[in-house]
Order: C-alpha cells, then structure tokens, then sequence
C-alpha cells in the first residue's frame, strides 16, 4: 500500500469522499484499542457498541471493494497506543503516506498531530464531512470565552442552510415553539407512547474479548445489543422515530415518567425521543440526513405532525448540536478545566448502583446503567440538577456522563455537563446554572407521588432534598447570580421567608450535604 488511512470508531461516514472511489493502493485500518476503553470507565454497551458498529462498517467497506484491515483487541494488545499501532503498520505495509480524519475529541486530535510530526512520511488531515459547521466556520463564528448565545446561533443555522424557511422567515411564523412544548405526560397519554424498536446484535465475541484483555466497565449487558450498529438499522430507528414519534417529539420532550414500565409488555423508557444520538455521533448517519427525512415526513403529515413537533426535533441537531461542538473547540484544551463554582465534593456511590431512595434519581440512574441512556431532561434536571446543588467536582461529574451514555463523546458530553449542566464555564454554553427545586420535577413527572420524600416539605428527614439543596445553593452563589434578571423573582421569594425559616433550611441542607451517600 502507498496510503494509510485511518477510520476510528465514531468516523462510520460511508458517504466521506475518501469513500467514493476504490484504490488498490489506499489501506484502511479500523482497531479496537484498549486506549479507547480506558481513558474513563465506560458502559458496557457503549464499548460493545463501537466495537460492533466498527466490524460491521469495516464488513460493509471491504464489500464495496475497499482494501480494510479491521483489527480486534487481540491483534492491537501488543501495541502501547495508538500511534505505537500506526507506526508499526507504516513499518510493515511499507506506506509513504499516512492520512486521517480529524478527530472530534481534543485528546485523539493532540495524539495524532503530535505522531504525524514526527513521521518521516507525507501525512494529511481530514474533514469528517458530517457536520453542517466546518472548521473553518467554527473559527470564523466564534470566540474564546465568548458568552454566545445558542438561540441567535440558531436562527443563523436556519437562515444559512435554508432550513424549515419560507422566503425569508421561518415557516409557522416564529423561531421558537416552545410555549407549546414541554407538558407532563398524564395517564391519558400513556397509550400514545410506542413500544421502542430495538435490535438484537450478537455481541458475545466482543465481551469474550473485553473479558479476555481485562476490559474494566460497568453497566448492564446481555449478549444482544439494542442499539443499531448499521447505517441500515440507523436507517430504520430514524423511520420508525418519523412514523411513530414525532407527531409528539415536542409536546413531551421534557416528560418524564415511572409509571409505564409495568404498563406495557415491552418496557418503555424513551417515550418520544429519537435514540439515534449514537448512530449520529458514530456518523453512520449525517444530520443532514436526519433532518431532511423528519421534515419531509412533517411535509406529508400535515394533520398529525404539527410545526411545534418538527422545530423542536430540528432545534435540538442543528441547533444545540452543531453549537456545543463549536464551543468545545473555541475553547479546549481551558474547558477542561473550569470550575467556576469551585464545586468540590465527590460523587456519591449511589451514582454507580441506583441505590437511593430519592425515586426521580433511582429512576434516572437505574435507566442510564440497565440501558446506557437517559433523555435530555432526565440527563439535566434530575441527576445533572442534583449534582449541580450539591456541588460535585465538575470532574466527577463529566467522567460518569463521559462513562454512562451510549452517545458520550467528550465533543458532545462536556459543554452539555460541565457547561450547560453544571453551569462550571460561568455561563458560556448557558445564560443560567439550570437550578431548580423539586417543584420542577413534580411539575414534569410522576416521581414524586411514589416517593419516599415529599416533595412539598423542605424541612425534616422526610422533605425532599432538591428543595434545601436549592434554596442551599442560590443562597451560596447569590453574590454571583443576583444581576442576572431571570433570578430577580429568586431572590425576593427568597427574602420573603423570617430568618428563623431560611435558618431551618440551610441547616436541612448542610445536613443533606453532609450526608450525600445516604440519600
Ligand atoms: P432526542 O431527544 O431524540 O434528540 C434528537 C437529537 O438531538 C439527539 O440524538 C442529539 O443528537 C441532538 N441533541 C439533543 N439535545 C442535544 C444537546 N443538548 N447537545 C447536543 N445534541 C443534542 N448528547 C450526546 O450526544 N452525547 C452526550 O454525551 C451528551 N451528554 C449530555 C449530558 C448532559 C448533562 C445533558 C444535559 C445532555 C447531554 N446530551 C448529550 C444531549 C442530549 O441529552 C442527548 O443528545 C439526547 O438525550 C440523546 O437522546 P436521543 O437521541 O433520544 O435525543
Ligand atoms: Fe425526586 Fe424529591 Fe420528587 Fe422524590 S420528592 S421524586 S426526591 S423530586
């Protein structure tokens, strides 16, 4: 071969240039490594997931008459890293030019660049063609350390790729649906919610390797796989989200509840949400394509899917999606390190078993570790909220994320916690720390009813944390929110209450703050 050229596991894009024309000269390599499994702990259905995604796209390019090298966690032990990897199969194939595309994570970007200077051979570097924002455009539109605002961004978004726009202004009339969106998913609703498609891949060679080379991860797992590892099932959980979900995606997309699980035969635990955040970060599917299939099924379905659903799902990928990448790399590697709470305290325990009795966050947890997933408003306003409140080192906190999530991928993971979630940037993913009580999860579950704690009391061994925790927590950091107006209303509740009230409920917090893990 005259030409490496490196794939790693979220760089599945059959649709990538490199892709479209046969070489007999081009080798392309796909490895397991044990690097990858082991720069935080992960799920073990999210290894699994890479490692099946990455055989079956590595099957699918040497059909279409590309020359691949898939190596498995066997064939790579013997080698430290991956560059010692590379280099010994520069070595071997005899290869005069090394070519990748660019990584999305800080880590593997800093590794390869850092390889290629000292190569005595050509290298180049790659787009991954996925994404609506090139690099280029990143460093073009945004700022280090700039407070931008992901709503202007968005509408931009729309404007420059012509999307949901009907001469010049945004088809129903308004940028933004969410006055709405957002309702509480009632019993009445229950038989509106769709079993979920899963699939069923073969996994027991992988975990016969993760065992054999001490793979170290946590979660559930059983030889069969839920998640699709195909661009083709990619394909049809995007179809089956069109056909069955989207006519609600908006309306609940802040919904949660525990009471459907023993409702239905097939337990439901995504509601209306899509699950095709792993397939797009792995890039079998591009969000142009994810896009464009849910506005065309929008452009049919008039009568059933209405403008607020489709923005909502539309806002979420080219909006939020393509944002939080583009500050990710405005701003590493500082991001990384920005604590701006200088939230300190360890993760509790129960953070890596369920085993709580706050009902919202038992549900939470116990989902994220059964299936590798929890939805946008579980991720945010139950576990990230609680650790938020309790100020959890930033760092404990992105590492359970980066581990727990089929979809973790630092580029993705770390402005969504450690900014948007943990509020730790000071405000640069989002105009404000997302703080709330346990008003707010009553407001948008059924937890609360079958709780052990009361969601109505702040005070005594049977009130519900969230609420001392937060009035805890304003309390701590009122010098630094005070000037922001949507706090104004915070703050004068807050001074409403007699001393002896407010004394009641920082003591009931600094009680629960020192008693985390026996929550
Ligand atoms: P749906 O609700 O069906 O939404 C559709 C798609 O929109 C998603 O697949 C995703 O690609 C995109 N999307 C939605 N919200 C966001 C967002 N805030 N940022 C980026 N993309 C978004 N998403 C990840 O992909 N990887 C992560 O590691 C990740 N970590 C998160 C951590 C926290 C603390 C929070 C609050 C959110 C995180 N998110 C992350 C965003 C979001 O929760 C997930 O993308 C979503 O839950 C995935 O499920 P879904 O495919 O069913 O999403
Ligand atoms: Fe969660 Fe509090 Fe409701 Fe229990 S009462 S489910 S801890 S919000």
């Amino acid at each position: 071969a005259h030409t490496l050229r490196l794939i790693l596991g979220d760089q599945l894009n059959a649709q990538h240039s490199w892709l479209q024309q046969q070489d007999e000269g081009v080798l392309y390599v796909l490895a397991e490594l044990h690097q990858e499994t082991a720069y935080v702990q992960h799920h073990v259905q999210k290894v699994c997931a890479f490692f099946a995604a990455m055989g079956a796209f590595a099957e699918a390019i040497h059909q279409a008459g590309h020359r691949v090298l898939h190596l498995s966690l066997d064939d790579t032990a013997q080698y430290a890293d991956l560059p010692t990897l590379l280099q010994a199969l520069i070595k071997q194939y005899q290869v005069s030019q090394f070519e990748y595309q660019l990584p999305d994570e800080y880590r593997l970007r800093q590794q390869l660049s850092e390889m290629c200077q000292d190569l005595n051979i050509n290298t180049q570097a790659y787009e991954t063609q996925h994404f609506y924002l090139s690099e280029q455009e990143i460093m073009a539109d945004f700022k280090v350390g700039h407070r931008h605002r992901m709503e202007a961004f968005y509408r931009k978004m729309r404007q420059r790729h012509q999307v949901l726009m009907n001469k010049g202004e945004p088809v129903g009339g308004k940028w933004n649906f969410d006055g709405q969106n957002q309702n509480k998913l009632k019993p009445d609703d229950f038989d509106k919610v769709p079993a979920p498609l899963l699939f069923a891949t073969d996994v027991s060679d992988i975990l016969a390797r993760l065992t054999r080379h001490q793979v170290v991860t946590f979660g559930k797992v059983e030889s069969r796989l839920l998640w699709p590892v195909t661009r083709r099932q990619a394909v049809q959980l995007l179809d089956f989200f069109c056909q069955t979900c989207l006519p609600w995606f908006g309306q609940f997309q802040d919904a949660m509840t525990g009471k459907l699980d023993d409702m239905l035969n097939q337990k439901q635990w995504s509601l209306f949400h899509s699950r095709i955040s792993f397939a797009l970060n792995c890039k079998m599917i591009s969000p142009k394509q994810v896009i464009h299939r849910a506005i065309d099924e929008y452009d049919a379905r008039p009568e059933q899917i209405s403008i607020a659903q489709i923005e909502g799902f539309v806002r979420q990928i080219l909006g939020w999606r393509e944002f939080v990448r583009a500050i990710y790399w405005r701003n590493m590697p500082e991001y990384g390190e920005l604590n701006a709470l200088q939230a300190s305290r360890q993760l509790p325990d129960w953070f890596w078993n369920g085993e709580t009795d706050m009902l919202c966050l038992k549900r939470a947890i116990s989902q994220s570790l059964d299936y590798a997933y929890a939805h946008h408003i579980q991720r945010l306003m139950v576990t990230g909220n609680f650790c938020l409140l309790a100020g959890i080192d930033p760092d404990e906190v992105d590492k359970w994320y980066l581990g727990v999530y089929i979809d973790a991928i630092e580029w993705v993971e770390m402005p969504n916690t450690r900014g948007m979630s943990q509020f730790a940037d000071g405000g640069i993913v989002g105009s404000k720390a997302y703080a709330a009580s346990g008003n707010y999860i009553n407001k948008m579950s059924d937890y609360c009813g079958d709780c052990r704690y009361q969601v109505k009391q702040a005070v005594g061994d049977n009130a519900c944390p969230f609420n001392a925790l937060y009035w805890h927590f304003m309390v701590q950091h009122q010098t630094a929110f005070a000037n922001n107006p949507r706090n104004k209303m915070v703050y004068a509740n807050w001074r409403k209450k007699p001393v002896e009230q407010q004394q009641a409920i920082l003591d009931q917090a600094e009680h629960w703050l020192g008693n985390l893990s026996q929550l």
